[in-house]
């Protein structure tokens, strides 16, 4: 079964917009803000998309939790592995993002 382009950036923009709408909510109801993250994921699933990279440091991996550095999450750079560190501190739960180096630098 095929999805018409529209629908999947409709989809998309869906997903964008719960994770704004989970930063915004975070300060005062941090468990909407998981909410949104759950439901963004079942969107993404449904429509066989994925989360655009940018929010991908946003959530655990782990329990979808919304992450917010220096409150429910830690986030380290390691210049040796050349990678960001982002430990879950709801679950422990620990990712790695390498990130490359932009040519000429
Ligand atoms: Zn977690």
């Amino acid at each position: 079964m095929r999805r018409p382009t529209q629908q999947l950036k409709i989809a998309k923009e869906r997903i964008i917009k719960l994770f704004e709408q989970a930063d915004k909510e975070f300060d005062t109801h941090p468990e909407r803000s998981h909410r949104y993250v759950k439901l963004a994921k079942k969107i993404a699933t449904r429509y066989n998309i994925s989360i655009p990279k940018e929010l991908r440091r946003k959530f655990c991996k782990k329990c979808y939790k919304y992450l917010k550095p220096s409150i429910n999450c830690r986030v380290r750079t390691r210049k040796s592995q050349q990678a960001v560190i982002i430990t879950c501190l709801e679950c422990g739960h620990i990712m790695r993002y390498p990130y490359k180096k932009e040519k000429g630098k």
